[in-house]
């Protein structure tokens, strides 16, 4: 739930273009979003035994959001093509350089120390030009994001996940980051 309001704080500075979350959020957070003047859909895949899934995209761009259902909503999950690669990059603001580097070799090491990646849905490309000047407004984002969960959550859900940045590392899947 944590990457739902740092995805938010993220795509509502305009840091993403838009986000997609994989797993569902209550009232308070939508509402939250809205708040930050994001606007929401759902989009349904549909998986490989043919089980539908329901990811919440946001984005503060109405026309990038249709654009995005128009591409997305009711097809299947085919994972890790190059051209759904390049297409999430669009989206989701990953740095087209990163793009496609991991589509020629996904795990490429890079520059970036763990705490530095680990603010990112994307991995950056080795000697990536893009990626390391994006780093003060993320870790500014990732701040911001702790001080609203610690001020919409529970204490009793915070001490289940003190290290924020771990959290963000583990939910890495919110997003299929590359
Ligand atoms: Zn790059």
């Amino acid at each position: 739930m944590f990457d739902a309001i740092y995805l938010g704080i993220l795509t509502a500075r305009g840091l993403k273009p838009l986000s997609r979350l994989e797993y569902p959020i209550d009232e308070t957070v939508l509402g939250w979003l809205s708040a930050q003047g994001l606007l929401t859909a759902v989009v349904t895949r549909v998986a490989r035994n043919g089980a539908r899934v329901h990811h919440l995209a946001l984005s503060r761009d109405a026309d990038l959001l249709s654009r995005y259902c128009a591409e997305f909503d009711r097809q299947p999950l085919r994972g890790e093509t190059p051209g759904v690669i390049r297409r999430e990059a669009h989206y989701f603001g990953y740095p087209a350089c990163c793009a496609e580097a991991y589509i020629r070799t996904p795990h490429a090491p890079n520059h970036l120390t763990a705490a530095e990646q680990a603010l990112f849905y994307h991995r950056a490309c080795p000697g990536c030009r893009v990626t390391p000047r994006l780093i003060p407004a993320y870790r500014a984002a990732l701040i911001e994001a702790q001080a609203v969960w610690r001020s919409t959550t529970s204490e009793e859900s915070q001490q289940s996940g003190t290290d924020l940045t771990e959290m963000v590392r583990r939910s890495r899947s919110v997003e299929n980051g590359i």
